[in-house]
């Protein structure tokens, strides 16, 4: 007859073993993506539309899976949004990004990356000091980092004034993003100092196109130029749209026209050839 010892930790070990292959829930399962710093950075080139010369990119964040697949971020950043797991995600972003590019951005001042901040980055307004402590010996300026939050970051208007202040004291340049989805109220866009304004690519879609959202495209462009906001369309996919948008004075653009997120060696590759040109 075994030690009752003996079955006991034989019992343990199987328990153990069937623990560890049983399916995680999806949380469980980003909770240690997070622990295993599983998140990457790719980088979506932005174009200064009239000579066409890359300036920046914008830092858009993909989950590296063990097996070597991508998630998007569409299907896990609501749910890191929810759980309060995003804050550890914008951290191994910022590092990323100063990894991956610090020794390009401080070769060329005039470069820069915009990172998406979640609302909860901006009403706390932590993410401030991380992005500093990253910056800290990498030689990349505060100026060259800019910060995009959609309208939801800007809803609480006392903290979100409170941390883009502290931003632009600081250096950063702040874009309100995708704009025109959400439930922006005119006034509080007006009363915060913001200093871009990123069109959604939903709009960018209707151009040329006879729809009802299309005739609201250079209305939001009038929005920015009476704001005095740079602005950036996002999404521009055929050449008919850039030339439109051109016509109207918006300075900036990204889009599959021009390329898609790129893994860092390949920005730098594209970013290398448009200075060329
Ligand atoms: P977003 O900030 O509006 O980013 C633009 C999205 O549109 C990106 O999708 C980009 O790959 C895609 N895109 C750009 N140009 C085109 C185009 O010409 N055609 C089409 N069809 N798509 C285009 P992605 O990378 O899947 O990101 C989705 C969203 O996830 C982002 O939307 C942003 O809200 C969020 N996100 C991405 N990275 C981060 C991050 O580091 N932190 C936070 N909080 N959110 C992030
Ligand atoms: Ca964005
Ligand atoms: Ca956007
Ligand atoms: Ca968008």
């Amino acid at each position: 007859l075994l030690p009752l010892g003996a079955i006991v930790a034989a019992l343990m070990v199987g328990l153990v073993f069937w623990l560890s292959r049983r399916r995680l829930s999806p949380l469980g399962e980003l909770s240690i993506a997070v622990q295993r710093r599983e998140f990457i950075v790719h980088y979506q080139p932005l174009i200064e539309m009239k000579t066409g010369i890359c300036v920046g990119a914008e830092a858009l964040v993909r989950w590296r899976r063990p097996d070597g697949s991508l998630v998007r971020p569409d299907t896990f950043i609501p749910l890191a949004e929810e759980s309060g797991l995003i804050q550890a995600i914008t951290d191994q972003v910022i590092g990323g990004v100063i990894k991956d590019l610090g020794p390009v951005l401080v070769a060329d001042r005039s470069l820069h990356i915009a990172i998406n901040l979640s609302a909860d980055d901006i009403k706390s307004g932590r993410v401030l000091p991380v992005i500093q402590a990253a910056l800290a010996n990498s030689g990349v300026l505060t100026e060259q980092i800019w910060l995009e939050a959609t309208e939801r970051g800007f809803m609480d208007v006392k903290s979100a004034r409170a941390t883009i202040e502290e931003a632009r004291r600081l250096g950063h340049s702040v874009a309100i993003d995708d704009f025109g989805t959400g439930y922006s109220s005119l006034q509080y866009i007006q009363d915060l100092p913001l200093d871009a304004l990123k069109i959604d690519k939903s709009f960018i879609d209707t151009v040329g196109l006879v729809s009802a959202t299309s005739a609201v495209t250079p209305h939001i462009i009038d929005i920015a130029k009476s704001l005095n906001l740079y602005i950036v369309a996002e999404g521009i996919e055929r050449q008919e749209q850039a030339d439109y948008l051109l016509a109207r004075g918006v300075q900036y653009g990204q889009g599959w026209l021009y390329s898609k997120a790129l893994p860092a060696p390949e920005f730098i590759a594209f970013y290398n050839d448009s200075k060329r040109v």
